[in-house]
């Protein structure tokens, strides 16, 4: 390993090895991609930066009623507003950082005891080594009664009692050459770690087996951690090239029987089990400052009491080291993943709308922080201390209000922005570029018209759709109709532009043939209202499919039409989102002109980084128009062949658009997928032109941004537009010591325009623990945001660095995290165990899915442009996407309850959990598969495909036959539970064992080793004990 790589090569530095001997030079992947593109944008300079609006402020205003705050979506309203929680007792007692007592509904269990009820199943079940097998049932029993899937459950539910025994269990020696592969492990002893003080440590205390002499020569030695991951060879060597066929090559790779039982080792589906049975189903309430909330995968209602839900942020950890010293010596990632138009369910409250007039926000004159929960009233309420600089302000007069005898404003309750984490502001014109109210955004819609789009009926297709989902364009909750405008342009080599005007009997196209320096032809008649054109567009859309039937032009431009939309939107001052449905490598004489640069060679070379970068620049700088003009680029992509997604795909992925891709597009197979792709995007919740500041209290500051953004400077991240499904991740780093009883506060403002065309300022403000205990630290961590973490940096770093290395320091902070969590947070014990802490189980499995992914390890069957393009859709994933990306769900459908409405529970993505007997259904956000055993009951395949025999199912199909009885039902009602959540449509494959396809379904059973590569989790956990054995040698 190459250890002076890291340090001398800065933008993926790693640390040194040795923990607590030197500091490790801590791990920064920076980023010279986009960081530093040149000034000149045109996004207002002040509100979000810059000062705040109105240092005078006009006297007097009555105080603020509650006209002047209700629910999202409604303009100040003068009714109260109906689901706000009602304001608690108003002699309650409560620190500033808390401003809430225990809620006061009895059915909802207290904070606190929610609090150690869990602590205590998540210590019982740590030690109870041996139940991490209970969610595996043998194939062809059913789940062992796991608690019904909570998504059914009924609202405030206790924690469930968890009846576990403690013990732990040591298995044998660590990994050494004295080892044989005959070696056992011991039986379990029973010694129990009762009596921990507050910060000590929750353990899980395992112990790999020893390694077979065959892993032993290939290596798991730190001196070749980097063969870890690409050490094809041997794979290639036993499963060359082609499909290896019968059943026993699917056995798994042969013969090398691993000692270590993989069901004593750590399960990801009991971790999600145990969170879904203490805390499903219950209330949340985020009153807390520094609370782990529930996993994302479990089911429960979340009630802002003061800290933005875990739908808008989740972070790595909810308690930050009081030192960078502390920092660097854990290397515990610290970040947020911010989610700011997280789509939040029916039984939740929306956001408030705060409206202060003319005045607009309150804010810190100092930091410009925006009132919030942080901020501490003084002097009878006349000032204020901002909680992130300190600086003590004046308070408005408009706002100003008497205190209680507890020092809370009297009208704390009533206020959004006092009490609670999220809400929104409508903003100042100062908030508005030019200082003028924005227009409406626009939706066009632009058409790839070459030869095979019209020859394959893609064309007819979206044509004939559009008619349909027009009607459905999103609106503001109180208006009859959209305010959005809408465009057409189709296009070849050259660029049609349809006047669509509603007086006009006929569509008027006109064409554009200088594709060097696009133009707008027409403004009048471009953009029009749906409703008021209908017609004419309907016109339009039927004519467009006749139009170019007899084209014969193969040929086609790509960056001439961003370029195009852009400028549309330009001319009518106004945001707008692009949607472009596009086939081919655009090689036609224009900027942006690409040629087939797919050369597998380079992979596994060092310059492999250079097919995830784009060809030119062409539209790295056409990306950073498009933001600053406030312009989304939402691509439909449909290659027969590399058409060079890196590229393509860039300003897609900077101006906070959707990337969709499908390969070898077949009318009959995947018009449903590709439809219910574009009306999800067509509908769902959006903001535009938007900039987004992160505030931190003192000690600590944003350094590094990931996701759909573009960066001027080092603090303003803006974003052509932004939906509900895209998330930013912000990595902290100290620049000073934080205090334990000040906390560390977060408070994220985006400042948007609405699909309306109203400019508002979204509030998300958190506080987390500080603390100087690193088993504090460690007892804090999510692993789900970790990974999405680590992936998002890493995927990042994939542009500059060789992909070697990024495994290599993956697996190296992996273990560096889990040792500094061995040598200081552990109790005693034998040198030779792997120790890892509660909050982490599952962190190994997860790292290794994501070590595993094509971006970061190539595989043959894998294109160049698919590892594009899934690279850059992590980039813009939350956690709760990530979390099933990487880790799919796998559902045993044959022992299915049709009587329940529940999920089964899942079971581990491994090929020893299938049965020849079973069915299965997998997901991972992207792609659904239902695997079917040779000797897959009869009824059942009667029951779901209408069929006698397993011989008669035709895997043809992408979606499952309606047919009339209970396994139908469940099942389908099953694939649209899993779907339901999910930003891409995922198409379904149906795969038969031991037939072709099921090659690459196997490579989502990712705890096995992969085919080509790729550890299996039972592997790359002896390989990480080993890394931590030596760290702490
Ligand atoms: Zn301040």
């Amino acid at each position: 390993m190459s250890q002076q790589g890291y340090v001398a090569t800065p933008p993926y530095s790693q640390s040194q090895p040795g923990i607590g001997l030197s500091p490790p030079h801590y791990g920064h992947y920076g980023d010279p991609s986009h960081a530093g593109s040149p000034p000149g944008m045109m996004k207002p300079a002040g509100p979000l930066g810059a000062a705040a609006p109105g240092g005078m402020l006009p006297q007097g205003p009555s105080p603020p009623g509650p006209q002047q705050f209700g629910q999202n979506g409604a303009h100040a309203q003068g009714h109260p507003p109906q689901r706000f929680p009602g304001p608690p007792p108003v002699n309650s007692v409560a620190p500033s950082y808390a401003p809430y007592s225990p809620s006061t509904q009895s059915s909802y269990p207290s904070p606190a005891s929610t609090a150690s009820v869990t602590q205590m199943a998540s210590q019982l079940n740590a030690m109870h080594i041996n139940s991490y097998g209970s969610g595996m049932a043998p194939p062809g029993q059913g789940p062992p009664g796991p608690p019904s899937a909570p998504l059914f459950q009924g609202l405030p539910r206790p924690p469930q009692p968890s009846i576990m025994q403690p013990g732990s269990q040591v298995l044998p020696p660590p990994p050494t050459a004295l080892n044989g592969p005959g070696a056992s492990p011991l039986p379990p002893s029973t010694h129990r770690q009762d009596g921990l003080p507050g910060p000590a440590p929750l353990n899980a205390q395992y112990q790999p087996p020893p390694l077979p002499g065959q892993t032993l020569g290939t290596g798991y030695s730190p001196q070749q951690a980097g063969s870890y991951g690409p050490q094809m060879a041997g794979g290639q060597l036993s499963y060359p090239g082609g499909f290896p066929g019968g059943p026993a090559q699917l056995a798994g790779p042969p013969q090398l029987q691993k000692k270590l039982d993989p069901d004593s080792i750590p399960s990801p589906i009991q971790v999600i089990e145990n969170d879904r049975a203490t805390r499903g189903g219950q209330v949340y309430a985020t009153n807390s400052r520094g609370q782990v909330p529930p996993l994302v995968t479990t089911d429960c209602v979340i009630q802002d009491q003061g800290n933005a839900s875990p739908r808008y942020i989740r972070c790595t950890t909810y308690c930050f080291p009081c030192t960078s010293d502390m920092a660097k010596q854990a290397q515990i990632p610290l970040a947020a993943v911010i989610k700011p138009f997280a789509t939040i369910p029916s039984n939740e409250t929306p956001l408030y709308l705060v409206n202060h007039g003319e005045n607009g926000p309150v804010r810190c004159n100092r930091c410009k922080a925006y009132m919030c929960p942080f901020m501490q009233f003084i002097e009878g309420g006349r000032r204020y201390q901002c909680g992130f600089c300190n600086c003590v302000n004046d308070v408005p007069p408009f706002y100003f209000q008497h205190l209680d005898h507890i020092g809370r404003r009297l009208d704390h309750y009533e206020k959004p922005e006092l009490s609670l984490g999220s809400y929104e502001y409508v903003a100042t014109l100062d908030y508005c570029r030019k200082n003028k109210p924005p227009n409406p955004p626009a939706f066009i819609f632009m058409i790839d018209v070459s030869y095979s789009n019209i020859k394959n009926g893609l064309v007819k297709l979206i044509c004939e759709e559009l008619k349909t989902v027009l009607e459905n364009l999103p609106k503001e909750e109180q208006e009859e109709t959209s305010a959005i405008r809408v465009g057409f342009i189709t296009y070849n080599k050259v660029l049609h532009f349809f006047n669509v005007k509603s007086n006009l009997a006929q569509p008027q196209m006109m064409v554009v043939t200088d594709v060097g320096e696009v133009f707008v032809p027409l403004l009048d008649g471009f953009l029009v209202n749906y409703q008021e054109s209908q017609s004419v567009i309907h016109n339009l859309l039927d004519q467009i499919p006749e139009m170019f039937a007899d084209s014969n032009e193969n040929e086609t431009v790509f960056a001439p039409v961003i370029q195009a939309g852009m400028e549309a939107l330009k001319a009518a001052d106004c945001p707008g989102k692009l949607f472009i449905f596009h086939s081919s490598l655009p090689t036609a004489e224009a900027p942006g002109k690409l040629k087939n640069r797919d050369d597998k060679k380079l992979i596994n070379t060092d310059k492999e980084k250079i097919l995830f970068q784009p060809q030119t620049n062409v539209y790295d700088s056409l990306a950073k128009d498009c933001v600053a003009h406030g312009c989304c680029v939402t691509l439909f992509l449909f290659p027969s062949q590399y058409v060079d997604v890196a590229s393509l795909g860039l300003v897609p992925q900077l101006t906070g658009g959707t990337l969709y891709k499908y390969n070898n597009f077949q009318m009959h197979m995947d018009s449903q997928q590709f439809l219910n792709d574009l009306r999800n995007d067509i509908e769902k919740k959006i903001g535009f032109d938007a900039i987004m500041r992160i505030r931190t209290s003192t000690g600590f500051r944003a350094t590094d941004f990931f996701g759909g953004i573009f960066m001027n400077n080092t603090t303003d991240v803006e974003m052509a537009a932004i939906d509900c499904d895209k998330a930013v991740t912000v990595e902290f780093k100290h620049d000073d010591k934080l205090a334990e009883d000040s906390g560390a506060l977060i408070q994220c403002a985006v400042l948007y325009t609405t699909i309306g065309g109203q400019r508002r300022l979204r509030i998300h403000n958190l506080s987390l623990n500080c603390s100087s205990q690193l088993a504090d630290l460690y007892k804090s961590c999510e692993t789900d945001a970790l990974i999405n973490f680590f992936a998002k940096s890493a995927f990042k770093a994939v542009l500059h660095q060789p992909l070697k290395v990024i495994r290599e320091i993956l697996v190296n902070q992996t273990a560096h995290m889990l040792a500094c969590y061995r040598k200081n947070c552990a109790s005693p014990s034998a040198a030779s165990q792997l120790i890892l802490p509660d909050s982490m189980k599952v962190l190994p499995v997860y790292m290794n899915c994501l070590l595993k992914n094509c971006v970061l390890l190539s595989r043959p069957e894998i294109s160049t442009d698919e590892r594009a393009y899934q690279r850059q859709l992590v980039m813009t994933m939350g956690v709760a996407d990530s979390q099933l990306f990487f880790y799919p769900q796998l559902l045993p459908i044959h022992t299915l309850d049709v009587k329940s409405t529940a999920l089964p529970t899942a079971i581990r993505c491994s090929e020893s959990r299938l049965s020849e007997e079973g069915i299965f259904l997998l997901a991972n956000g992207l792609n659904m598969f239902l695997w079917l055993g040779v000797s897959s009951p009869p009824e059942l395949i009667q029951g779901i495909f209408n069929v006698p025999s397993f011989a008669h199912i035709n895997t043809d199909m992408t979606t499952l036959p309606e047919v009339g009885n209970p396994y139908s039902q469940t099942l389908r009602m099953i694939i649209s539970i899993i779907q339901q959540k999910r930003p891409y449509s995922m198409k379904l494959t149906i795969v038969k064992q031991r037939e072709q396809p099921e090659m690459v379904f196997r490579q989502f059973l990712v705890e096995d080793k992969g085919l080509y590569g790729g550890s299996s989790y039972v592997d790359f956990l002896c390989c990480v004990h080993k890394e931590i054995c030596q760290l702490l040698n």
